[in-house]
Protein backbone atom coordinates (compact mmCIF):
# COMPACT_ATOMS: atom_id res chain seq x y z
CA UNK A 1 0.00 0.00 0.00
CA UNK A 2 0.44 3.38 -0.77
CA UNK A 3 1.87 5.70 2.82
CA UNK A 4 0.48 9.36 2.86
CA UNK A 5 1.17 9.63 6.39
CA UNK A 6 2.72 13.35 4.98
CA UNK A 7 -1.06 14.19 3.43
CA UNK A 8 -2.66 12.82 6.30
CA UNK A 9 -0.08 15.59 8.70
CA UNK A 10 -0.49 18.36 7.08
CA UNK A 11 -4.34 18.04 7.41
CA UNK A 12 -3.87 18.26 10.49
CA UNK A 13 -1.79 21.29 10.83
CA UNK A 14 -4.58 22.74 8.12
CA UNK A 15 -7.42 21.97 10.61
CA UNK A 16 -5.92 24.02 13.28
CA UNK A 17 -5.99 27.23 11.22
CA UNK A 18 -7.79 26.71 7.57
CA UNK A 19 -11.02 26.45 8.21
CA UNK A 20 -12.32 22.41 7.60
CA UNK A 21 -8.62 21.90 7.02
CA UNK A 22 -7.95 22.78 3.36
CA UNK A 23 -8.97 25.90 1.68
CA UNK A 24 -11.04 24.75 -1.16
CA UNK A 25 -14.16 22.91 -1.01
CA UNK A 26 -14.18 20.92 -4.00
CA UNK A 27 -10.85 19.10 -2.88
CA UNK A 28 -12.05 18.37 0.15
CA UNK A 29 -12.41 14.71 0.81
CA UNK A 30 -12.15 11.90 3.82
CA UNK A 31 -10.86 11.17 6.11
CA UNK A 32 -7.82 14.01 4.46
CA UNK A 33 -7.21 14.89 1.03
CA UNK A 34 -3.80 13.74 -0.88
CA UNK A 35 -1.60 17.24 -0.67
CA UNK A 36 -0.09 17.23 -4.04
CA UNK A 37 4.22 18.16 -4.36
CA UNK A 38 4.69 18.52 -8.22
CA UNK A 39 3.12 17.83 -11.57
CA UNK A 40 4.73 16.95 -15.07
CA UNK A 41 2.45 15.85 -17.64
CA UNK A 42 -0.09 13.31 -17.24
CA UNK A 43 1.50 12.83 -13.60
CA UNK A 44 1.57 14.39 -10.31
CA UNK A 45 3.52 13.59 -7.12
CA UNK A 46 1.82 13.64 -3.87
CA UNK A 47 4.21 15.33 -0.26
CA UNK A 48 5.00 11.06 0.43
CA UNK A 49 6.29 10.92 -3.40
CA UNK A 50 3.61 8.91 -4.62
CA UNK A 51 2.70 8.72 -8.71
CA UNK A 52 -0.85 9.56 -9.74
CA UNK A 53 -2.53 9.40 -13.43
CA UNK A 54 -4.22 12.88 -13.32
CA UNK A 55 -7.66 12.45 -14.87
CA UNK A 56 -8.78 15.73 -12.90
CA UNK A 57 -6.20 18.60 -13.89
CA UNK A 58 -7.69 20.91 -11.68
CA UNK A 59 -11.50 20.35 -12.72
CA UNK A 60 -10.11 20.14 -16.42
CA UNK A 61 -8.50 23.39 -16.11
CA UNK A 62 -5.34 22.36 -17.19
CA UNK A 63 -5.82 20.87 -20.89
CA UNK A 64 -2.00 20.43 -21.14
CA UNK A 65 -1.39 18.44 -18.20
CA UNK A 66 1.66 19.81 -15.60
CA UNK A 67 4.82 21.73 -16.57
CA UNK A 68 3.69 22.32 -19.81
CA UNK A 69 6.97 23.42 -21.75
CA UNK A 70 6.00 26.17 -24.05
CA UNK A 71 3.54 27.78 -20.78
CA UNK A 72 6.39 27.73 -18.97
CA UNK A 73 8.56 29.48 -21.65
CA UNK A 74 6.01 32.53 -21.56
CA UNK A 75 5.60 32.35 -17.74
CA UNK A 76 9.43 32.91 -16.95
CA UNK A 77 9.63 35.63 -19.76
CA UNK A 78 7.10 37.42 -18.38
CA UNK A 79 7.81 37.37 -15.16
CA UNK A 80 10.71 39.36 -15.76
CA UNK A 81 9.23 41.93 -17.37
CA UNK A 82 6.69 42.59 -14.73
CA UNK A 83 3.35 40.40 -13.10
CA UNK A 84 0.78 42.98 -12.85
CA UNK A 85 0.25 46.60 -14.02
CA UNK A 86 -2.03 49.36 -13.03
CA UNK A 87 -2.27 49.26 -17.08
CA UNK A 88 -3.10 47.29 -20.00
CA UNK A 89 -0.62 45.22 -22.01
CA UNK A 90 0.03 44.33 -25.17
CA UNK A 91 -0.96 40.52 -24.46
CA UNK A 92 -4.52 41.26 -23.76
CA UNK A 93 -4.54 42.50 -27.23
CA UNK A 94 -3.09 39.42 -28.64
CA UNK A 95 -5.15 37.21 -26.68
CA UNK A 96 -8.68 38.93 -27.49
CA UNK A 97 -7.20 38.73 -30.77
CA UNK A 98 -6.65 34.87 -31.19
CA UNK A 99 -10.08 33.73 -28.91
CA UNK A 100 -12.23 36.52 -31.29
CA UNK A 101 -10.23 34.65 -34.20
CA UNK A 102 -10.93 31.23 -33.31
CA UNK A 103 -15.21 32.31 -32.32
CA UNK A 104 -16.23 33.32 -34.99
CA UNK A 105 -19.17 35.04 -33.29
CA UNK A 106 -17.48 36.93 -30.77
CA UNK A 107 -16.95 40.63 -31.62
CA UNK A 108 -15.05 41.69 -28.24
CA UNK A 109 -14.29 40.00 -25.23
CA UNK A 110 -13.11 41.19 -21.41
CA UNK A 111 -11.17 39.24 -19.17
CA UNK A 112 -11.98 38.46 -15.48
CA UNK A 113 -9.91 36.16 -12.92
CA UNK A 114 -12.86 33.55 -12.61
CA UNK A 115 -15.41 31.90 -14.03
CA UNK A 116 -17.74 32.71 -11.39
CA UNK A 117 -17.07 36.32 -12.45
CA UNK A 118 -17.41 35.63 -16.14
CA UNK A 119 -20.85 34.09 -15.51
CA UNK A 120 -21.82 36.83 -12.63
CA UNK A 121 -21.00 39.33 -15.37
CA UNK A 122 -22.93 38.01 -18.41
CA UNK A 123 -25.89 37.61 -15.59
CA UNK A 124 -25.29 41.39 -14.83
CA UNK A 125 -24.91 42.17 -18.52
CA UNK A 126 -28.40 40.72 -19.74
CA UNK A 127 -30.42 42.28 -16.86
CA UNK A 128 -28.77 45.57 -17.71
CA UNK A 129 -29.44 45.54 -21.77
CA UNK A 130 -32.48 43.86 -21.55
CA UNK A 131 -34.01 46.02 -18.37
CA UNK A 132 -35.37 42.80 -17.26
CA UNK A 133 -35.06 40.67 -13.62
CA UNK A 134 -35.69 36.88 -14.47
CA UNK A 135 -32.87 34.09 -15.54
CA UNK A 136 -33.65 30.88 -16.19
CA UNK A 137 -31.02 27.68 -15.85
CA UNK A 138 -31.20 24.28 -16.98
CA UNK A 139 -31.80 22.34 -13.28
CA UNK A 140 -28.91 20.71 -12.10
CA UNK A 141 -26.06 23.08 -14.16
CA UNK A 142 -23.50 24.42 -11.76
CA UNK A 143 -22.61 27.81 -13.08
CA UNK A 144 -19.98 28.89 -9.81
CA UNK A 145 -20.89 30.90 -6.81
CA UNK A 146 -22.72 34.30 -8.05
CA UNK A 147 -25.78 33.57 -5.76
CA UNK A 148 -28.81 34.31 -8.11
CA UNK A 149 -27.47 31.42 -10.24
CA UNK A 150 -26.50 29.28 -7.93
CA UNK A 151 -29.83 27.27 -7.59
CA UNK A 152 -30.87 24.04 -7.80
CA UNK A 153 -27.72 22.26 -7.87
CA UNK A 154 -27.19 19.39 -4.80
CA UNK A 155 -30.25 19.69 -3.50
CA UNK A 156 -31.91 17.18 -1.61
CA UNK A 157 -34.84 15.32 -3.76
CA UNK A 158 -37.29 16.58 -1.36
CA UNK A 159 -36.90 19.97 -2.38
CA UNK A 160 -37.01 19.07 -6.22
CA UNK A 161 -40.63 20.11 -7.14
CA UNK A 162 -42.54 18.13 -10.17
CA UNK A 163 -39.88 17.14 -12.89
CA UNK A 164 -41.91 19.51 -15.29
CA UNK A 165 -41.71 22.51 -12.95
CA UNK A 166 -38.80 22.38 -10.95
CA UNK A 167 -38.24 24.35 -7.61
CA UNK A 168 -35.55 27.33 -7.60
CA UNK A 169 -33.75 25.73 -4.29
CA UNK A 170 -31.67 27.79 -3.38
CA UNK A 171 -27.53 26.11 -2.60
CA UNK A 172 -26.72 28.32 0.21
CA UNK A 173 -27.86 28.35 3.58
CA UNK A 174 -28.69 32.15 4.37
CA UNK A 175 -29.77 32.99 0.80
CA UNK A 176 -32.65 35.78 1.02
CA UNK A 177 -35.94 34.56 -0.95
CA UNK A 178 -35.75 37.79 -2.84
CA UNK A 179 -32.03 37.07 -3.98
CA UNK A 180 -33.33 33.77 -5.90
CA UNK A 181 -37.09 34.64 -6.55
CA UNK A 182 -36.18 36.04 -9.92
CA UNK A 183 -34.50 32.49 -10.77
CA UNK A 184 -36.16 30.33 -12.97
CA UNK A 185 -35.52 26.57 -13.21
CA UNK A 186 -35.61 24.78 -16.58
CA UNK A 187 -35.89 21.17 -16.98
CA UNK A 188 -32.96 19.75 -18.76
CA UNK A 189 -33.48 18.86 -22.60
CA UNK A 190 -37.57 18.41 -21.58
CA UNK A 191 -38.51 20.59 -24.99
CA UNK A 192 -42.65 20.53 -23.68
CA UNK A 193 -42.06 21.08 -20.21
CA UNK A 194 -39.52 23.86 -21.06
CA UNK A 195 -41.48 25.86 -23.41
CA UNK A 196 -44.39 26.12 -21.08
CA UNK A 197 -42.59 27.65 -18.27
CA UNK A 198 -40.80 29.93 -20.63
CA UNK A 199 -43.58 30.92 -22.49
CA UNK A 200 -44.85 32.15 -18.90
CA UNK A 201 -41.97 34.10 -17.46
CA UNK A 202 -40.77 35.49 -21.38
CA UNK A 203 -41.88 39.20 -20.85
CA UNK A 204 -39.64 38.94 -17.53
CA UNK A 205 -36.59 36.80 -18.75
CA UNK A 206 -33.58 38.74 -19.21
CA UNK A 207 -31.64 35.99 -19.94
CA UNK A 208 -31.32 31.93 -20.95
CA UNK A 209 -28.36 30.45 -19.21
CA UNK A 210 -27.00 27.12 -20.84
CA UNK A 211 -24.14 24.97 -20.54
CA UNK A 212 -24.19 22.28 -23.58
CA UNK A 213 -22.32 20.06 -21.75
CA UNK A 214 -23.30 20.83 -18.38
CA UNK A 215 -21.12 18.35 -15.73
CA UNK A 216 -23.46 18.90 -12.20
CA UNK A 217 -26.69 17.86 -14.19
CA UNK A 218 -24.67 14.49 -15.19
CA UNK A 219 -22.35 15.57 -17.77
CA UNK A 220 -25.44 15.03 -20.83
CA UNK A 221 -24.82 16.74 -24.01
CA UNK A 222 -27.69 18.81 -24.33
CA UNK A 223 -30.39 17.64 -27.39
CA UNK A 224 -29.84 19.83 -30.80
CA UNK A 225 -33.53 20.10 -30.81
CA UNK A 226 -33.78 21.44 -27.25
CA UNK A 227 -30.64 24.10 -27.84
CA UNK A 228 -32.55 25.04 -31.23
CA UNK A 229 -35.50 25.65 -29.35
CA UNK A 230 -34.20 27.42 -26.86
CA UNK A 231 -31.71 29.87 -29.32
CA UNK A 232 -35.10 30.73 -31.43
CA UNK A 233 -37.71 31.50 -28.61
CA UNK A 234 -35.05 33.87 -26.98
CA UNK A 235 -34.37 35.82 -30.13
CA UNK A 236 -37.45 35.79 -31.15
CA UNK A 237 -38.54 37.47 -27.32
CA UNK A 238 -35.61 39.72 -26.63
CA UNK A 239 -33.76 37.44 -24.19
CA UNK A 240 -30.05 36.94 -23.85
CA UNK A 241 -28.73 33.53 -24.67
CA UNK A 242 -25.90 32.93 -22.42
CA UNK A 243 -23.53 30.14 -23.26
CA UNK A 244 -21.38 28.87 -19.79
CA UNK A 245 -18.90 27.76 -21.54
CA UNK A 246 -16.10 27.39 -18.47
CA UNK A 247 -16.05 23.27 -18.88
CA UNK A 248 -17.58 23.72 -22.18
CA UNK A 249 -14.76 24.85 -24.19
CA UNK A 250 -12.35 21.87 -24.04
CA UNK A 251 -15.39 20.54 -26.84
CA UNK A 252 -14.25 23.02 -29.62
CA UNK A 253 -11.73 25.10 -31.23
CA UNK A 254 -14.70 27.68 -32.33
CA UNK A 255 -16.43 27.38 -28.75
CA UNK A 256 -18.82 24.69 -27.57
CA UNK A 257 -22.05 26.43 -28.65
CA UNK A 258 -20.55 26.57 -31.71
CA UNK A 259 -19.87 22.40 -32.20
CA UNK A 260 -23.75 22.42 -31.68
CA UNK A 261 -23.94 24.75 -34.83
CA UNK A 262 -25.60 27.42 -32.50
CA UNK A 263 -24.30 30.89 -31.44
CA UNK A 264 -24.93 32.59 -28.68
CA UNK A 265 -25.34 35.84 -27.37
CA UNK A 266 -22.58 35.58 -24.85
CA UNK A 267 -20.07 33.75 -23.44
CA UNK A 268 -18.49 32.91 -20.09
CA UNK A 269 -15.23 31.89 -20.48
CA UNK A 270 -12.30 30.67 -17.61
CA UNK A 271 -10.29 27.46 -17.06
CA UNK A 272 -8.37 26.06 -19.86
CA UNK A 273 -8.46 29.39 -21.44
CA UNK A 274 -6.17 30.72 -18.54
CA UNK A 275 -3.50 27.77 -18.83
CA UNK A 276 -3.38 26.74 -15.48
CA UNK A 277 -3.10 30.12 -14.23
CA UNK A 278 -7.05 32.18 -12.84
CA UNK A 279 -9.18 33.74 -15.10
CA UNK A 280 -12.43 34.43 -16.61
CA UNK A 281 -13.81 36.10 -19.87
CA UNK A 282 -16.95 37.34 -21.10
CA UNK A 283 -17.30 37.54 -25.07
CA UNK A 284 -19.75 38.29 -27.54
CA UNK A 285 -21.18 40.03 -30.57
CA UNK A 286 -20.23 44.32 -29.78
CA UNK A 287 -24.23 44.56 -29.79
CA UNK A 288 -24.01 42.56 -26.76
CA UNK A 289 -20.72 43.45 -25.12
CA UNK A 290 -21.56 46.93 -25.13
CA UNK A 291 -22.77 46.56 -22.12
CA UNK A 292 -19.14 47.41 -20.57
CA UNK A 293 -18.15 49.84 -22.96
CA UNK A 294 -16.82 52.89 -21.02
CA UNK A 295 -16.27 55.05 -24.22
CA UNK A 296 -19.77 57.18 -23.94
CA UNK A 297 -19.49 57.63 -19.99
CA UNK A 298 -20.34 55.25 -17.43
CA UNK A 299 -21.21 52.04 -18.67
CA UNK A 300 -24.57 50.34 -17.79
CA UNK A 301 -22.41 47.27 -16.30
CA UNK A 302 -19.07 48.71 -14.78
CA UNK A 303 -16.22 45.72 -14.86
CA UNK A 304 -13.06 45.62 -13.57
CA UNK A 305 -10.55 43.60 -11.14
CA UNK A 306 -7.37 44.26 -9.79
CA UNK A 307 -5.91 41.35 -11.63
CA UNK A 308 -8.02 41.11 -14.60
CA UNK A 309 -6.29 40.93 -17.97
CA UNK A 310 -3.26 40.72 -15.43
CA UNK A 311 0.19 39.71 -18.42
CA UNK A 312 0.79 36.77 -16.52
CA UNK A 313 -2.52 34.85 -17.10
CA UNK A 314 -2.79 36.54 -20.70
CA UNK A 315 0.90 35.14 -21.12
CA UNK A 316 -0.48 31.28 -20.11
CA UNK A 317 -3.58 31.57 -21.77
CA UNK A 318 -1.99 32.36 -25.34
CA UNK A 319 0.28 29.76 -24.96
CA UNK A 320 -1.82 27.44 -23.49
CA UNK A 321 -4.33 27.98 -26.84
CA UNK A 322 -1.68 28.25 -29.34
CA UNK A 323 -0.37 24.73 -28.75
CA UNK A 324 -4.14 23.95 -29.48
CA UNK A 325 -4.95 23.40 -32.99
CA UNK A 326 -8.24 22.04 -34.98
CA UNK A 327 -6.35 18.21 -34.59
CA UNK A 328 -6.02 18.47 -30.96
CA UNK A 329 -9.81 18.38 -30.50
CA UNK A 330 -10.24 15.91 -32.93
CA UNK A 331 -7.50 13.96 -31.06
CA UNK A 332 -9.33 14.15 -27.88
CA UNK A 333 -12.54 13.11 -29.27
CA UNK A 334 -11.06 9.77 -30.97
CA UNK A 335 -9.37 9.65 -27.54
CA UNK A 336 -12.30 10.22 -25.27
CA UNK A 337 -14.58 7.54 -27.15
CA UNK A 338 -12.04 5.09 -26.84
CA UNK A 339 -12.28 5.51 -23.54
CA UNK A 340 -16.36 5.98 -22.76
CA UNK A 341 -16.93 2.81 -24.92
CA UNK A 342 -13.66 0.94 -23.23
CA UNK A 343 -15.17 1.65 -19.72
CA UNK A 344 -18.87 0.88 -20.91
CA UNK A 345 -17.64 -2.34 -22.43
CA UNK A 346 -15.55 -3.60 -19.37
CA UNK A 347 -18.78 -2.50 -17.02
CA UNK A 348 -20.44 -5.20 -19.58
CA UNK A 349 -18.16 -7.64 -19.32
CA UNK A 350 -17.40 -7.63 -15.82
CA UNK A 351 -21.04 -7.36 -14.95
CA UNK A 352 -20.59 -3.79 -13.05
CA UNK A 353 -23.68 -2.29 -12.44
CA UNK A 354 -22.43 1.28 -13.81
CA UNK A 355 -22.61 3.65 -16.81
CA UNK A 356 -20.63 6.28 -18.63
CA UNK A 357 -21.86 9.52 -19.81
CA UNK A 358 -19.44 12.49 -21.35
CA UNK A 359 -18.40 14.31 -24.96
CA UNK A 360 -14.97 14.93 -26.50
CA UNK A 361 -12.12 15.09 -23.95
CA UNK A 362 -14.70 14.50 -20.50
CA UNK A 363 -16.59 12.15 -19.30
CA UNK A 364 -18.18 10.41 -15.85
CA UNK A 365 -18.63 7.16 -14.53
CA UNK A 366 -22.05 7.02 -12.69
CA UNK A 367 -22.62 4.14 -10.07
CA UNK A 368 -26.19 3.05 -11.90
CA UNK A 369 -26.21 0.59 -14.85
CA UNK A 370 -28.23 3.13 -17.25
CA UNK A 371 -26.93 6.35 -18.17
CA UNK A 372 -28.63 8.88 -16.76
CA UNK A 373 -30.39 11.48 -18.59
CA UNK A 374 -30.52 14.73 -16.37
CA UNK A 375 -29.56 16.13 -12.93
CA UNK A 376 -32.52 14.13 -11.11
CA UNK A 377 -30.85 10.71 -12.61
CA UNK A 378 -27.40 11.46 -12.08
CA UNK A 379 -28.15 12.77 -8.68
CA UNK A 380 -26.30 10.12 -6.25
CA UNK A 381 -28.77 8.92 -3.16
CA UNK A 382 -26.35 9.46 0.60
CA UNK A 383 -26.10 5.33 -0.14
CA UNK A 384 -24.60 5.97 -3.30
CA UNK A 385 -22.32 9.00 -2.89
CA UNK A 386 -20.66 6.75 0.02
CA UNK A 387 -20.12 3.83 -2.46
CA UNK A 388 -18.68 6.52 -5.12
CA UNK A 389 -16.45 7.89 -1.77
CA UNK A 390 -15.04 4.22 -1.77
CA UNK A 391 -14.38 3.79 -5.17
CA UNK A 392 -12.63 7.40 -5.48
CA UNK A 393 -10.35 6.18 -2.87
CA UNK A 394 -9.74 2.81 -4.38
CA UNK A 395 -8.90 4.19 -7.41
CA UNK A 396 -6.55 7.23 -5.60
CA UNK A 397 -5.01 3.79 -3.98
CA UNK A 398 -4.28 2.53 -7.61
CA UNK A 399 -2.58 5.96 -8.70
CA UNK A 400 -5.53 7.63 -10.21
CA UNK A 401 -6.93 11.00 -9.23
CA UNK A 402 -10.59 11.63 -10.75
CA UNK A 403 -12.98 14.19 -8.97
CA UNK A 404 -15.06 14.03 -6.52
CA UNK A 405 -18.30 13.12 -8.79
CA UNK A 406 -16.29 10.54 -10.64
CA UNK A 407 -15.71 12.68 -13.54
CA UNK A 408 -12.47 12.26 -15.40
CA UNK A 409 -10.61 14.70 -18.45
CA UNK A 410 -7.94 14.37 -20.69
CA UNK A 411 -4.76 15.93 -21.34
CA UNK A 412 -2.88 16.86 -24.41
CA UNK A 413 0.08 14.79 -23.54
CA UNK A 414 -2.30 11.76 -22.50
CA UNK A 415 -2.40 8.18 -25.30
CA UNK A 416 -4.20 5.41 -24.98
CA UNK A 417 -1.71 3.66 -22.88
CA UNK A 418 -3.13 6.03 -20.23
CA UNK A 419 -6.51 5.43 -21.29
CA UNK A 420 -6.06 1.17 -20.34
CA UNK A 421 -4.61 1.80 -17.48
CA UNK A 422 -7.17 4.11 -16.06
CA UNK A 423 -9.48 1.72 -17.02
CA UNK A 424 -7.62 -1.37 -15.11
CA UNK A 425 -7.66 0.60 -12.49
CA UNK A 426 -11.49 1.28 -12.59
CA UNK A 427 -12.12 -2.30 -13.33
CA UNK A 428 -9.97 -3.48 -9.88
CA UNK A 429 -11.09 -0.43 -7.72
CA UNK A 430 -15.10 -1.26 -8.45
CA UNK A 431 -14.42 -4.98 -8.33
CA UNK A 432 -12.94 -3.80 -4.61
CA UNK A 433 -16.00 -1.68 -4.04
CA UNK A 434 -18.18 -4.24 -5.05
CA UNK A 435 -16.73 -6.82 -3.24
CA UNK A 436 -16.54 -5.06 -0.23
CA UNK A 437 -20.30 -4.11 -0.15
CA UNK A 438 -21.13 -8.27 -0.32
CA UNK A 439 -19.12 -8.95 2.65
N1 LIG B 1 -19.27 27.41 -14.67
C1 LIG B 1 -18.97 26.12 -14.87
C2 LIG B 1 -19.66 25.34 -15.93
C3 LIG B 1 -17.97 25.52 -14.07
O1 LIG B 1 -17.66 24.24 -14.26
C4 LIG B 1 -17.31 26.30 -13.09
C5 LIG B 1 -16.21 25.72 -12.22
N2 LIG B 1 -16.15 24.37 -12.10
C6 LIG B 1 -17.68 27.64 -12.93
C7 LIG B 1 -18.65 28.16 -13.76
C8 LIG B 1 -17.00 28.52 -11.93
O2 LIG B 1 -15.69 28.74 -12.32
P1 LIG B 1 -14.56 29.20 -11.24
O3 LIG B 1 -14.30 28.00 -10.39
O4 LIG B 1 -13.40 29.58 -12.10
O5 LIG B 1 -15.13 30.34 -10.50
Amino acid sequence: GRSIVGSAELFGRGQRVITGGNARLSVFQRPHPIYIASGTGVNIVDVDGNNYLDFLNNFTALIHGHSFRPVLDRLHHQLELGISFSGPTKLEVEFAELLCRRVSYFDQIRFMNSGTEAVMYTIKAARALTGKLKIAKLEGAFHGGYGPIEVSLDSAPANWGPRSAPNAVPYCEGTPEWYTADTVVLPFNELGATREILEGNKDKLAAVIIDVLPQRAGLVPIDRSYLAFLREFTARHGIVLISDEVMSFRLSYHGAISRFGFEADLCAFAKIIGGGLPIGAVGGPSQFMLAFDPTNGKPLVPQSGTFSANPMSMAAGIAALESLSEQSFQRFDDLGEHACSSLTEMFRRERLPYSVTGMGSMFRIHLRPEAPKDYREAHAAPEQQEKMGMLIRALQERGVIVSPTCQLCLSTPMFTDHIDEMVTSVREAAQMVEAARLE
